[in-house]
């Protein structure tokens, strides 16, 4: 099969080197444009990330070649790829004029920023959860008057963790939800170098985490009705999201109440068991399994666990009944992989493999 070629916008910072690292052995996609500020533009890839390149391995040889062009050559860019990843810290509003223009231009947008998420017809997509929300995107191609571009969004990292447990027992109807997440430093796009005071600290305050980390599970949750995505109205959640000194991950914990309250060996049977559309496809990014529970009291545990599913799984344990609701647990995930590139990465391939990218 030919390798569908794609682009990464904001391939220079945090989440886009994530996308370089991931895309750069891909069975399906082939990065072959990589954009980003004028800061960069001109410049070899290898040169625009010098000392700042993160990741854990050297950076793809054939993309280190590749001359970094600026996100606004859409009529270029547009023209030579499939479509485009986009993980970009700019203004929302000029993110969501560029985004729209690369639809426009009939050019496909899996995008990592929260700029579109609330847009009631783009999809805001975790494909193990919502997959038949790509539905909305034929509505979405009517009102931008495209006939193959679309813009599709990922979901805060920080819910990656627990809105799985709870689609795992969506029988037993989540009611209301306290989650405290432990976030990692590079989820603010640093890591524990360029961001030295994170280095012995705690930090109680991510600017517009904690309502993104209650509000977005709704739309997930949700139903398309008239062209656009109702979110749905329960769980009731309250989170306070904590950043903490460690590179990646964010850690969860989570107290819940049900509608109807499973027995405990249940839930740990549901877990296991757990699987959507991308096990089911075989999709190449898809963990196997999604969800997996540590016995052990003192797991999931960051440094070790992160890495789960190559980044792509989630870690659960510590389950037990709760004082004030039903249950109590701790949940992880990878927030540059699943949370991030990963996540989007796994979008993609559930678009081509559904034929939505033609
Ligand atoms: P980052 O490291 O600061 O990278 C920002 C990228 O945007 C760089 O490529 C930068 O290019 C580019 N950029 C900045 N200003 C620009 C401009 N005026 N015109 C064109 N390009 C511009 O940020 P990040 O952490 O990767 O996050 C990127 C997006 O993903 C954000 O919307 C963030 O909220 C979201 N996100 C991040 C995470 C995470 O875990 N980090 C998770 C989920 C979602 P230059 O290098 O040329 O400046």
């Amino acid at each position: 099969m030919n390798k569908l070629r794609v682009g990464v916008l904001g391939a220079t910072g945090m989440v886009g080197q994530r996308f370089v690292h991931l895309l750069g052995n891909h069975p399906w996609f082939e990065v072959v444009a990589v954009a980003a500020s004028p800061r960069s533009a001109g410049k070899p890839y290898a040169e625009a990330v010098a000392g700042r390149w993160a990741m854990p391995a050297e950076i793809p040889a054939e993309i280190a070649k590749l001359t970094v062009l600026d996100v606004q050559a859409i009529d270029a860019i547009s023209q030579d790829v499939a479509f485009v990843f986009s993980a970009l810290d700019m203004d929302k509003q000029a993110i969501r004029d560029l985004e729209d223009a690369y639809a426009k231009h009939e050019c496909p947008v899996v995008s990592n920023n929260s700029a579109h998420r609330w847009t009631p017809d783009v999809p805001m997509i975790m494909p193990e959860i919502n997959p038949e929300h790509l539905d909305i995107i034929e509505a979405q191609r009517r009102r931008l008057g495209t006939r193959r571009g679309f813009v599709v969004v990922k979901p805060n990292c920080s819910i990656q963790p627990y809105v799985p447990a709870f689609h795992a027992l969506a029988d037993y109807q989540a009611t209301r939800a306290v989650v405290c997440t432990y976030q990692a430093v590079s989820g603010a796009g640093k890591t524990l170098v360029t961001w030295p005071e994170m280095v012995d600290n705690v930090i109680p305050y991510i600017g517009g985490e904690e309502d993104k980390s209650v509000r977005e599970p709704l739309k997930i949750w949700g139903k398309i009705s008239g062209g656009q995505i109702v979110p749905a109205e329960s769980p009731v959640m309250s989170a306070q999201c904590i950043r903490v000194p460690v590179s990646d991950g964010h850690m969860a914990a989570v107290s819940v109440s049900f509608a109807k309250k499973p027995p405990i060996e249940v839930i740990r049977e549901r877990w296991a068991a757990f699987a959507g559309k991308p096990q089911q496809l075989q999709l190449p990014s898809a963990p196997q399994p999604f969800l997996q529970y540590f016995e052990e009291d003192n797991r999931p545990q960051t440094k070790l666990d992160r890495d789960l599913g190559n980044g792509m799984a989630v870690a659960l344990g510590r389950l037990r009944e709760d004082n004030l609701f039903d249950y109590k647990f701790v949940a992880l995930s990878h927030n540059t992989v699943r949370g991030a590139a990963g996540g989007a990465v796994l979008i993609a391939e559930l678009l081509q493999a559904e034929g939505r990218l033609a």
